[in-house]
């Protein structure tokens, strides 16, 4: 019988043989890449489980479609769904030009507290990659999603406010920076409770799923109590909550200052061979640079909002492109959890039939994991990637493919289905 998923008191979702999963089916190229997806979900569960299992989709609307058939961009009833429901996943959405919401995905994100953008970015051979080795590439990136610069408080040059706010930062706070008038400025949030809990759950996921390194990514050089407070909360976390499992870069200084760099290094080794996640921490500039020339010595990422929006970006189009990029917002105490393709509506080519599923397709394989139906996604992934190693795939690969066979939208996921049912 279709039921909810709920969070049990001790922290694990409760996901019955039949849950309901609201989608919002997106604007532009949404309803052509959500089509194609949700038949590729419906048939690895089927095969996976042999029919004992099948995910319930109830449709909420959001963006232009809300918009066109209530009025409203983002209906009440919509969040309201979310929050009963716990996991959801959404095309992508038009933002509104003018109004009062900046963006669909933003007011999801708050009226959820969803505070962890997860983009996983790893290569499936055969993807047209712009680097040399982008199987070097695997790295689930842990983006704090409700504060920093992106908070939203800012104030236009030439408004009262800002001017206020500039005579209180010289005159109250004797702030020694000569504003003008047309300086804008805008506030940057970073709180240790914000911190903690995303870098927690990086360490979480880092534990669940065996990897090496936890790190955390800042401009703490510059920034020293926000960004470099960040790290310093990151590392007190992982020492104090998870030291059975962690050895960090905090101890390496500490035992590196009071018996000497020797005695440091030999620590470090005796943690990594004892299988311990070593927490480390890199200047976010250096990391950019890293990610192409070293890609392989990072794993999980932890990083505030800014930083995180760069480095999700740059290590996509490393493995192939926005096509192939899958997201999650996720708020791991509540449950609350929405997956989502990281790219646009592309409107130019809304009911073309043509675009990449992937993106979508690869998001549900993470609402998949997060749901414990680990065969399901296995066996998405499995047909996937087959898919794209035979080069049988939609335009966007193809232009970069030699030897490649065109498929529309439909065809690639039916052929994806058909792989599925092979297996
Ligand atoms: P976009 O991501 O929609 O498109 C940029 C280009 O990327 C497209 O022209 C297309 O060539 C390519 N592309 C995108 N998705 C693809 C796919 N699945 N397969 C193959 N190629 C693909 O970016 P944009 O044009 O800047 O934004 C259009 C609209 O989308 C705007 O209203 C914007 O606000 C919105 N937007 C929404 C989200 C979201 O809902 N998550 C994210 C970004 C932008």
């Amino acid at each position: 019988m279709a039921a909810k998923i709920t969070m049990h008191k001790e922290g694990n979702l409760q996901v019955p043989d039949q849950p309901i999963i609201p989608f919002i089916i997106g604007d532009g190229i949404g309803p052509d890449i959500w089509k194609a997806s949700v038949r590729v979900f419906d048939a690895a569960v089927a095969h996976s489980y042999d029919g004992k299992r099948k995910i319930q989709w109830k449709e909420v609307l959001a963006g232009e479609k809300a918009f066109n058939e209530t009025g409203s961009w983002l209906p009440d009833e919509t969040l309201d769904t979310f929050k009963e429901y716990l996991v959801g996943i959404k095309g992508p959405l038009t933002t509104p030009i003018g109004g009062g919401i900046r963006s669909l995905n933003v007011a999801l994100r708050k009226a959820l507290d969803l505070y962890v953008c997860l983009r996983p970015t790893k290569w499936y051979e055969g993807v047209p990659s712009p680097v040399k080795s982008p199987e070097k590439v695997n790295m689930a990136v842990f983006r704090e999603n409700t504060e920093d610069i992106y908070a939203g408080i800012e104030f236009a040059a030439g408004t009262e406010e800002g001017q206020q706010l500039k005579e209180f930062l010289n005159h109250a706070l004797h702030v020694d920076y000569h504003f003008t008038p047309t300086t804008a400025v805008g506030i940057k949030i970073v709180s240790e409770e914000g911190s903690k809990r995303l870098i927690r759950s990086a360490l979480e996921y880092a534990i669940q799923h065996k990897r090496p390194s936890v790190t955390i990514v800042h401009k703490g050089n510059i920034m020293k109590f926000t960004e470099g407070a960040f790290k310093q909360w990151g590392f007190e976390v992982a020492e104090q909550e998870f030291g059975d499992y962690t050895y960090t870069w905090g101890q390496w200084e500490r035992t590196k200052e009071k018996e000497g760099q020797e005695a440091a290094n030999r620590e470090q080794q005796e943690a990594e061979q004892a299988g311990k996640i070593i927490v480390k921490d890199i200047i976010a500039d250096n990391f950019l640079q890293q990610i192409l020339l070293a890609p392989q010595d990072y794993s999980v990422i932890a990083t505030l909002n800014l930083n995180g929006d760069y480095i999700s970006d740059a290590l996509a189009a490393m493995v192939g492109g926005i096509g192939i990029a899958p997201g999650a917002n996720i708020n791991y105490k509540t449950g609350h959890a929405i997956f989502e393709a990281t790219h646009g509506t592309a409107p130019r080519f809304a009911n073309t039939d043509t675009m990449n599923p992937s993106s979508v397709i690869l998001s549900g394989v993470m609402m998949l994991e997060y749901m414990g139906w680990q065969e399901a996604a296995d066996t998405i992934v499995a047909a996937l990637s087959k898919t794209i190693r035979e080069k049988t795939v939609t335009v966007d690969f193809y232009n970069l493919m030699e030897d490649a066979t065109l498929l529309k939208t439909s065809e690639f996921a039916d052929r994806i289905i058909e792989l599925i049912t092979l297996r």
